[in-house]
């Protein structure tokens, strides 16, 4: 048992003595200052984390364990594998002749840079540790200054899955643990960044298509679990409560996916400069203690100088996602192309009847493409474009600045 205030609102300092058996390694939050071997054999170490955090982020992990040591600038970096029989589980050879260790952990000190250069703050704690563990609830847990993973995450899913799993908990440091969501209803604030940051370490390697396609797919299994959902609601969940349920496929959804997809929506609408700017402030401002909606949204109207009151309203406080649909008709007499789009999503309390929807529009005909700005504000909202041809492919949001909608052509 932890007796303890468990709520995220009240940050305190920790210190962990853990006594484990001879053989065993104890890992825990923050520096360990000593071992001290014990005259019945057993081991007991002492950690001291100076730095006051959330009570969910205190854990140990006890096993038979080798490390691996790494640094990244003066902070230590250490991977944990659990052994079976002789060598540690990270030695397993995978059938394409690779390692599971150096697949999995390859990338953390270049993680720690891009996120460094992304926010335009150094990572925030004196120890980076990462844990495999056996049949553990989650899939990875951001336990401060120490990660744990779950090892059928790292050494049974595809490369890709793992890059993002690791990638996600580190950003945590930044997204949770440094800033962290002041109650349960503004959980959304640490896993839709932690979400989007793992898209977003992937434009900074990988390049922005590959970014789009992870934010594109993360909507679309968003939407996917929208469409059988009992229970919708918005990214603030009023209703939340502090149990397993969090976590429950319709719920870690719309706070991870959706979260996800509306921060991208929100760097493309104020613009990505803008966007980290913003985000220092918002890291810089609150750091070390916790956070609500209204301090993301202060951060984002301060650099971007514009009210995102709408912004915030249909994407975080509602529910749901427009479901558009297009006619078109053209005047060759005239050149002249009329777009009439219609909301259809089912309005109800919590869901907008029409959402506000500033987009670009590509238009190609025979003598050429052009591109028009539009923007939707009526649940039937009509354009006019000359153009000079019979248009051959209307594509609205054709640099998909909102992944959460669907668009059908009539
Ligand atoms: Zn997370």
């Amino acid at each position: 048992w932890f007796p303890s205030y468990d709520f995220p609102d009240d940050k305190a300092t920790s210190e962990e003595l853990i006594t484990v058996e001879a053989g065993e390694t104890a890992i825990g939050n923050g520096e360990l200052l000593e071992t001290t071997e014990n005259a019945d054999g057993t081991r007991t170490f002492h950690y001291k984390m100076p730095v006051a955090h959330s009570s969910y982020l205190t854990s140990f992990v006890v096993g038979k364990y080798t490390k691996y040591s790494n640094t990244y600038k003066n902070i230590p970096l250490g991977f944990y594998l659990y052994s079976t029989g002789d060598l540690p589980v990270g030695f397993t050879v995978l059938p394409d002749g690779k390692t599971t260790l150096p697949t999995a952990y390859a990338r953390t000190k270049n993680m720690l840079a891009v996120y460094e250069q992304l926010t335009g703050v150094d990572f925030p704690f004196n120890k980076y540790d990462q844990t495999v563990v056996a049949d553990f609830q989650f899939g990875g847990m951001e336990n401060i200054t120490v990660t744990t993973m779950a090892d059928t995450e790292i050494f049974f899913t595809p490369e890709g899955n793992v890059l993002d799993l690791v990638s996600h908990e580190l950003a945590h440091s930044w997204f949770g643990n440094l800033v962290t969501c002041k109650n349960w209803s503004e959980l959304w604030l640490n896993e839709g960044f932690a979400t989007f940051m793992e898209a977003a370490y992937r434009e900074k390697v990988f390049g922005r298509e590959d970014y789009l396609r992870k934010i594109r797919e993360d909507a679309q299994q968003f939407m996917a679990a929208d469409a059988v959902s009992r229970n919708r609601h918005g990214l603030f969940f009023q209703a939340a409560k502090p149990d397993e349920d969090l976590f429950n496929p319709n719920n870690a959804s719309i706070t991870y996916l959706k979260g996800g997809a509306v921060l991208h929506t929100l760097r493309e609408q104020v613009g990505t400069e803008n966007f980290w700017k913003a985000v220092n402030v918002y890291l810089n401002r609150h750091k070390f203690q916790n956070v609500e909606t209204a301090d993301l949204r202060r951060a984002m109207e301060e650099k971007s100088g514009a009210d995102l009151g709408w912004f915030f309203d249909q994407w975080i406080y509602d529910a749901g996602y427009p479901k558009l649909v297009v006619k078109h008709a053209y005047n060759p007499k005239t050149k002249t192309l009329n777009l009439t789009v219609t909301q259809t999503q089912a309005a109800n309390a919590k869901t907008p009847s029409a959402f506000r929807l500033p987009m670009k529009v590509e238009i190609d005909s025979a003598n050429g493409a052009q591109t028009e700005t539009i923007e939707i504000k009526k649940r039937v909202a009509t354009f006019s474009f000359k153009t000079s041809g019979k248009p051959t492919k209307i594509r609205l949001d054709a640099d998909e600045k909102i992944p959460l909608k669907t668009v059908k052509y009539l």
